[in-house]
């Protein structure tokens, strides 16, 4: 086992990170802008080490101040967290070649998967089932309009380098398809610096349903079940349940062994999530993160694995120690992100918390680095805390995290509160009735 780690990352994460460290008798190492010296993780870790000024670009995802940091302090091992360098192929090649760990996946699966059509096709050979689309880049008009004659419209154009949703237009008839191929062509150019676009059916009302897998460096490989991402604002989450209100038993179970499966194809390790758009009773991939997701708690609540423990026990080189049949599933879990941002507009609220109260009681967790006075500055992602729920049925579940909805008081600045609190009354999130795309219209008709 490592004795001390170094944690690239900050806020919430990083805290996250920090504990699961302290639980394994690890010793931990902060990393920091200095825009984030009074920062919880930096008080909390055993050393602490600034590495830049507030700009991201020049701290935290900064390789070589990075390196010198773990250097200098002596770990065995480089944390990611999420975001920021976490599915940065050559920093987990750089970090492998400095002579420590890179807790995740292998800098050759993080590159496979950073390229969509390459993941695709991979993900075709692993037996995932795919969205029906063009086999590689759509090199014209022409192509195009034959190919979606093959799948039916509406079809979509996506960015080959894609990511955030950018450089995608939909197209719903052949007519369309000569500004949605160029448009999507220029955006991609811009936001990616390579027009390259490729074509799959575009599905209407689809759920977002994702599965957490493990797969460890000795064959093992299990998968921890669903989450349910589909409420989502400009293709950002907002709240992720587990277990999915749309899946049924039968459905659930085929998903999650045709998901381990491909871990054993794949020979991935680490901790990894498959992402699918669901609609109709099926399952169509659309892409795999090799990495931490933010809503993993949701899946610890209702396993009771620690997944950043097992990331790490596995970047050790330790056996999982257990089979899909030992993982057992207890009752239901939410997550309600919670931004500085305005819950109206959304636009970033950034600022010192002048007053700070967490709830608390059964099934109650909170993952965040706040604290009274706790400055928010305005560099880098707006999500400051996570409320995570846990109860025996969905129902309990929703009960409980109403109350610790009413109990949180975050004062001096705008969070998304408000937003969730909302929800909290609207039926058709009461009944799990929502696709990906119900939360814009709640959002907007007010
Ligand atoms: P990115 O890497 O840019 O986020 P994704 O492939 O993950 O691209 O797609 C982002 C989002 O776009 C998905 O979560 C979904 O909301 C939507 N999307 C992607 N592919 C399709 C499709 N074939 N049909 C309908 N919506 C899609």
């Amino acid at each position: 086992m490592f004795e001390k780690v170094l944690i690239a990352n900050r806020g919430e994460i990083a805290l996250r990170i920090h504990r699961a460290c302290r639980e394994l008798g690890i010793r931990t190492v902060a990393v920091h802008s200095t825009a984030d010296s009074e920062a919880m993780h930096v008080r909390l870790a055993d050393e602490s080490v600034c590495i830049g000024p507030p700009s991201s670009r020049e701290s935290y995802l900064n390789p070589a101040a990075i390196l010198s940091a773990a250097t200098i302090t002596g770990v065995d091992a480089i944390h990611p967290g999420y975001g920021f360098l976490s599915e940065n192929a050559d920093f987990a090649e750089m970090v492998e070649a400095h002579g420590f760990a890179f807790i995740g996946p292998t800098p050759e699966i993080i590159r496979m998967m950073g390229d969509k059509i390459q993941a695709k096709r991979a993900a075709i050979k692993a037996g995932l089932p795919v969205v029906p689309g063009s086999d590689g880049a759509v090199r014209s008009e022409a192509e195009a309009r034959e190919l979606a004659r093959e799948f039916g419209y509406p079809i979509l154009f996506k960015a080959t380098a894609g990511g955030g949703g950018r450089g995608m237009k939909v197209a719903t008839c052949d007519e369309e398809i000569d500004e949605a191929f160029r448009t999507a062509r220029a955006e991609a150019g811009a936001a990616f610096g390579n027009p390259d676009v490729y074509m799959e059916k575009f599905l209407g009302a689809p759920r977002h349903i994702e599965i957490q897998v493990l797969g460890d460096n000795h064959g093992g490989a299990v998968h921890l079940g669903e989450r349910d991402c589909s409420l989502q604002r400009k293709h950002q989450k907002v709240l992720e349940e587990a277990r999915s209100p749309a899946l049924n038993e039968t459905e659930r179970t085929r998903i999650g062994e045709i998901a381990r499966k491909a871990v054993v194809h794949l020979g991935y390790t680490n901790a990894g999530t498959m992402e699918f758009l669901y609609e109709n009773g099926e399952f169509y991939f659309i892409e795999m993160n090799t990495r931490l997701q933010v809503e993993h708690p949701v899946t610890e609540m209702i396993t009771g694995i620690d997944l950043v423990r097992e990331q790490i026990r596995i970047a050790s080189g330790a056996p999982l120690g257990y089979t899909q049949e030992d993982i057992r599933f207890y009752g239901h879990a939410i997550e309600c992100r919670i931004n500085a941002e305005d819950p109206e507009t959304f636009a970033p609220s950034p600022g010192r918390v002048t007053d700070f109260h967490q709830p608390g009681g059964m099934g109650v967790r909170v993952d965040s680095g706040l604290y009274q006075g706790v400055r928010i500055p305005p560099y880098y992602d707006s999500m400051i805390a996570k409320l995570i729920v846990h109860g025996a049925t969905r129902n309990e579940c929703l009960m409980r995290l109403r109350c610790a909805l009413d109990e949180f008081v975050i004062e001096g600045i705008k969070t998304t509160l408000p937003l969730h609190r909302k929800l909290m009354g609207s039926p058709d999130f009461l009944d799990g009735a929502y696709d990906i795309h119900w939360l814009e219209r709640f959002v907007d008709g007010g």
